[in-house]
């Protein structure tokens, strides 16, 4: 079992527990391959609210990327420890990607030795949906097919952009949607999803199952069942999973059910060695890629 995405004390918005302490709780889970995605948020607009890390307790500037050394000093630290003990450790970022920033995030995910970055489609029109206080500003007055609308058109350019490996949280619009629309919400990606789950096999890409849903109340994860199901029969053959967790207490929370859902496509987890798709034992990190159809 393993757990593709995990916010460690890095992130302002995550407790304050280190990379050697989800490596401890890891180990006791059982989970043997732990993938560390600190947040990079890029956007100028919201310097002042995300544009922070927090490093050895202090809380410092994210833009100045000296913060980027410590969290691959702490992940080889992590890896020297942990290796031996049967526990892997990928050095990860999750960008929340804002169109027009490419050159910036370029900079940073060709800049350092990272095993794997996943893309996500966190604000619209600089507010944050993924949060509950910010979401009260942006989807009061906007119609369903206007918000969902323009959460692909954004998310489209992220997977063109070439600069990720897999698309976090696909369809996180529902987490606080869900109050505003009811059940409409779970149909709205219909006319919209299509194209980009073509574009995401075409390339490569892998999917995330981002279990967080299911401690959020929605009874699914990110993106819905319909979604995944979707995205196999257009081709993606590439799935992570991931707890997106912010605490210990959720580390590898529903990866089980993940899993089994994936197995019931026939399809088990990819994890990445610098930037590759790894499919079993890792070799030297080159596997042969597999065909999309
Ligand atoms: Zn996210
Ligand atoms: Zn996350």
């Amino acid at each position: 079992m393993y757990d593709y995405h995990v916010h460690p004390g890095y992130s302002i918005d995550a407790e304050p527990s280190g990379i050697d302490e989800y490596c401890t709780k890891a180990a006791a889970i059982g989970i043997t391959e732990v993938c560390f995605t600190t947040h990079l948020e890029v956007d100028p607009q919201r310097k002042h609210l995300d544009w922070f890390v927090r490093v050895d307790q202090r809380i410092v500037p994210m833009d100045d990327l000296v913060w980027l050394d410590v969290y691959f000093r702490d992940i080889e630290n992590a890896r020297r420890k942990w290796s031996a003990r049967g526990l892997k450790i990928k050095a990860g970022l999750e960008v929340g990607y804002e169109l027009g920033l490419e050159k910036v995030i370029e900079r940073v995910v060709r800049g350092y030795p990272f095993d794997f970055v996943m893309g996500s489609v966190h604000c619209l029109d600089h507010l944050a949906i993924s949060s509950y206080k910010e979401s009260n500003l942006y989807f009061p007055g906007r119609q369903l097919k206007a918000v969902v609308g323009e959460y692909f058109r954004v998310l489209s350019e992220a997977v063109s952009s070439n600069l990720f490996d897999c698309i976090g949280h696909l369809d996180l619009y529902r987490r606080h949607g869900c109050r505003y629309w009811g059940a409409d919400i779970l149909h709205a990606h219909e006319e919209f999803a299509e194209p980009l789950l073509k574009s995401i096999a075409a390339r490569g890409m892998s999917l995330e199952v981002n279990t967080s849903g299911l401690r959020r109340g929605l009874n699914d994860f990110h993106p819905s069942r319909d979604i995944i199901e979707m995205a196999v029969n257009l081709g993606v053959r590439l799935f992570t999973v991931g707890s997106d967790a912010h605490r210990l207490a959720d580390l590898g929370h529903g990866l089980e059910s993940a899993l089994e859902l994936l197995t019931g496509y026939g399809i088990g987890p990819v994890s990445y060695l610098l930037r590759q798709p790894v499919h079993g034992e890792e070799k030297g990190g080159q596997t042969p890629p597999l065909t999309i159809k």
